[in-house]
């Protein structure tokens, strides 16, 4: 059966700390459904919070310690809470997500005076383009958030869980995952303006449904690729602005001017730039069509020219993602098929009616195993409420 098994979801807090946790709170992975790199870019994107969440259980003990501890192979952490939060290095990075959320909450009023116990515990893979990181960041700015009645408001909180990615982990990720992890509704697309950074809640055409595909080849933010891509689109940027001095960000440089000072560029950075510019024109006319109350035959094969355009322009896609998606596209039921997240690895994700079901995604999986020599993990979303606590 492809459908993915949830991972370890049980609760360690009582057994590691000994007592009932204090505050819960949890925070859903999300599928970039648009807008692949046009965040750092100051694009919108589309994306959608998913129901597969990080939970977050805080309490407090009396030794001063800042404890965390999670299911998967994390190692556990002890910190003394009186010291400054530095971020910690080889097994123990894993924590810097929380970390680096707590240090910026103590910069915004966040008093630890005795010391707190922390557990994860997660369903959604980690390092597959699902966003681990950004729920980690968010589950942990809504517990403090509420444990000590901040009073801090959503937008607030994900620019905290950006800053923590950002200056913390060392990923120069934009907007995306946190926005859309903290703004998610069930049964809504969420819309990000990054230059603005607005959000907005778009109502799903009825009868959608998501699929991901996990290749099981983990991409990993913390190492150079996305690094990378970053860099090459600023340093595009910046050889425009030679010619348009006044552009402030890639994704607002038009088709036509992109045409007419890209000789200005190295071929390289000519191809990163064009996937940007034209990878923003298809998320308005993705917007565009639902405003329309166009249906996913006009917009699903935006998401696949979207991955056509991250293969060959932006080159962020890999062997794996770029089977998963061919052979999703030629079957019936498929809207649209693309990468979804950083790429380099991690998910594909499909758009597809409800007659793509189980018998379909069994034998893409069969056919991707014969080719790759192991089985995608297959799993079945749907659009699920952002960042929250819950009850205990
Ligand atoms: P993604 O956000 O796409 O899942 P990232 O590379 O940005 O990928 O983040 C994955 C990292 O987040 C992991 O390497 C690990 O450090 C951390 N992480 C994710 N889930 C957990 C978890 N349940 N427990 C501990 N660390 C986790
Ligand atoms: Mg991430």
């Amino acid at each position: 059966m492809p459908v993915f098994v949830p991972l370890e979801t049980m609760s360690v807090y009582k057994e590691v700390y000994g007592n009932a946790p204090e505050l819960i709170s949890s925070a859903p992975g999300r599928v970039e459904v648009i807008g692949n790199h046009v965040d750092y870019n100051g694009g919108l994107v589309i994306g959608a919070a998913i129901n597969r969440r990080v939970r977050l259980e805080l309490g407090t003990n009396t030794s001063g310690l800042l404890r965390l501890i999670s299911g998967l192979d994390a190692r556990p952490v002890e910190l003394p809470l009186r010291k400054t939060l530095l971020p910690l290095k080889g097994q123990e990075r894993w924590a810097n997500y929380l970390l680096g959320v707590i240090k910026k909450l103590q910069e915004l009023g966040l008093c630890l005076e005795s010391g707190i116990n922390l557990a994860v515990s997660s369903e959604l893979p980690s390092g597959a383009g699902l966003s681990s990181s950004a729920a980690l960041e968010m589950a942990t700015a809504v517990a403090f958030n509420e444990w000590a009645q901040l009073g801090l408001d959503t937008k607030t909180l994900v620019q905290v869980a950006r800053w923590a990615e950002n200056e913390f982990v060392g990923v120069p990720c934009g907007i995306l995952d946190q926005g859309v992890v903290g703004f998610g509704q069930a049964n809504h697309l969420v819309a990000i303006d990054c230059r603005k950074e607005d959000f907005h809640a778009i109502p799903l055409p009825p009868d959608t449904c998501f699929w991901i595909f996990n290749s099981g080849k983990k991409h990993s933010l913390v190492d150079s690729f996305y690094a990378d891509r970053f860099g090459e689109c600023q340093e595009a940027l910046s050889l425009l602005r030679g010619a348009m001095p006044g552009s402030s960000h890639l994704a607002l440089v038009t088709p036509s001017q992109l045409e007419e000072f890209q000789d200005r560029l190295p071929k390289t950075l000519a191809r990163r730039a064009r996937h940007v510019v034209e990878e923003q024109g298809r998320v308005e006319s993705f917007m565009q069509a639902l405003e329309n109350g166009e249906g996913w035959d006009v917009t699903g094969p935006l998401l696949s020219a979207s991955h056509a355009s991250s293969r060959d322009l932006f080159e962020n896609s890999i062997e794996e993602l770029d089977y998963l998606v061919e052979s999703l596209i030629a079957c019936p039921g498929v809207y649209g098929a693309r990468l979804t997240g950083g790429g380099f690895g991690g998910a594909v994700l499909a758009v597809t009616s409800p007659s793509f079901a189980e018998p379909e995604g069994r034998a893409i999986s069969h056919s991707y195993q014969k080719r790759f020599g192991h089985a995608p993990q297959v799993i079945r979303l749907s659009p699920d409420e952002g960042a929250r606590t819950d009850p205990i």
